[in-house]
């Protein structure tokens, strides 16, 4: 069995301020050692479970925060090779199972003081009119190449929903988001936690496989700042449909990806 593990950040245990999640802040050298440790967790667990061969994406912000020493019998994928599917940019048919660690709450959403989707330019994502978050997009992206998500581990409100969505999927509620705080669950029940779902996950017949929706797929984004609202429109088949609103049609979860990976880059 080949599984691949897309791992964040903002989902981590405890986790609560940007100056823990980015390199240059001054308090991010612990929380780079403890994303190491949940994610070791969750190799531990799918290997239990039956996985043969691992692969972990770091998929936070330079994603270069995890190490290979951190990681030493697993393929790890680190820095962006500038493919749309992002987080999981490596993924392709040949996997049997995602595992999503370290997840986190879409913008607008208040169930993580981290809560965001993808960068500070989106104020909310949505596809058909369903606000998307960083999991949703990987997992019908994942879905789209007929790998199905078995596992998710982060803040709690994105595993209640993600749960409502995915009824086989195996979920870990790291922490709970309380305006600008988190109430954690205790470390030592985390890493139990995070290592038991993730042999389940694997161990467990493969589950029938989720079809996410169907092309043609609008994609709508709410920009934080009118003026990327305006760029946006430019991109091939996009449309203005507000002061600080754009959306596009297209026939593939690739194609949706790709436009909002341009988008992202709007700001800069
Ligand atoms: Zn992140």
């Amino acid at each position: 069995m080949k599984v691949y593990i897309s791992a964040d950040i903002e989902g981590i245990t405890g986790i609560a301020h940007w100056d823990e999640a980015l390199p240059k802040g001054p308090d991010y050298a612990p929380w780079r050692e403890r994303m190491a440790a949940e994610v070791q967790a969750v190799v531990r667990g799918a290997r239990a479970g039956g996985a043969t061969e691992v692969w972990v994406q770091d998929a936070h912000g330079g994603a270069r925060n995890l190490r290979p020493t951190d990681l030493p019998d697993a393929h790890l994928v680190r820095g962006w090779s500038g493919h749309p599917a992002m987080m999981i940019q490596a993924l392709d048919d040949t996997f049997d199972a995602l595992l999503c660690v370290g997840y986190h709450s879409p913008a607008p959403s208040a169930g993580s003081p981290l809560a965001h989707t993808l960068c500070g330019t989106f104020a909310e994502v949505r596809v058909d009119g369903r606000v998307m978050s960083e999991f949703d997009l990987a997992a019908a992206m994942a879905a789209s190449l007929g790998v199905p998500t078995l596992f998710l581990s982060g803040d709690h409100e994105l595993c209640a929903a993600a749960s409502e969505s995915h009824t086989h999927l195996q979920t870990v509620p790291t922490h709970t988001g309380v305006g600008l705080s988190v109430q954690g669950r205790p470390l030592t029940a985390t890493q139990e936690a995070l290592e038991h779902h993730a042999r389940l996950a694997c161990s467990r017949a493969r589950p029938a496989m989720l079809h996410p929706p169907a092309a043609p797929l609008t994609l709508s984004v709410r920009f934080k700042r009118p003026m990327f609202a305006y760029g946006a429109a430019f991109y091939p088949g996009a449309r203005s449909t507000g002061p600080d609103t754009a959306e596009v049609t297209v026939s593939s979860w690739l194609e949706l990806l790709t436009a909002l990976k341009f988008w992202f880059h709007l700001s800069t």
